[in-house]
């Protein structure tokens, strides 16, 4: 099955498998990655207001244009500065700005570490989450791996690989099938919020 680079901006699958009630079903996927390419390509000379934007790409903006456009700003690749203009992120901004998760049970997984008994579900939580906001597998191993050892989860036990490495790269089949964290987020976090 081929994969793309750029997410379907209504259901998100990166493969030719659109959800049911997909708005872009049956779109060509050249014209997909079109509209966003259309759009970064813009935003690479610099930060624009959408209604430049709009008139500033190529070809004419049509809704799958606005699609890809709040696609990548949900996903935060693209964000607006003071001044209402649209601001694309560099790949080293996007990955610091993506870092530290906002959602709540991701934030106490984050912040208060993970307790043994829900080790597996806040890695798993992790992986996932990192998955979906677009970092590679290897900044997403680097990013959980340190976060194993800062958080203090590493120090507590509970593990049976012998690194915070392991314990990732054993993670590795969540990130490649694109699960979702949210339930095994909260799943962690209830627990941690138990322990505290
Ligand atoms: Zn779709």
């Amino acid at each position: 099955m081929a994969r793309f680079e750029y997410p379907c901006p209504d259901c998100r699958t990166t493969s030719s498998l659109h959800k049911s009630d997909c708005r872009f079903d049956g779109t060509d996927w050249t014209t997909i990655e079109r509209a966003y390419v259309n759009i970064l390509s813009t935003l690479t000379d610099g930060p624009l207001r959408e209604g430049r934007l709009r008139e500033a790409i190529p070809v004419r903006w049509d809704r799958l244009h606005s699609a890809a456009l709040s696609r990548l700003r949900h996903d935060q690749r693209i964000q607006e500065t003071e001044s209402g203009a649209l601001e694309l992120l560099s790949p080293e901004e996007f990955s610091e700005q993506v870092a530290v998760p906002t959602h709540d049970s991701l934030q106490t997984i984050y912040e208060h570490g993970s307790v043994p008994g829900c080790h597996d579900h806040a890695v798993f939580a992790l992986v996932a989450y990192y998955e979906m906001v677009g970092l590679s597998w290897p900044e997403t191993r680097e990013r959980v791996t340190d976060w194993l050892r800062d958080s203090g989860t590493w120090e507590r036990g509970g593990f049976e690989e012998e690194s915070p490495e392991a314990v990732v790269t054993g993670k590795r089949h969540v990130y490649v099938r694109g699960y979702g964290w949210k339930q095994a987020a909260e799943e962690a976090a209830n627990v941690i919020k138990r322990r505290r």
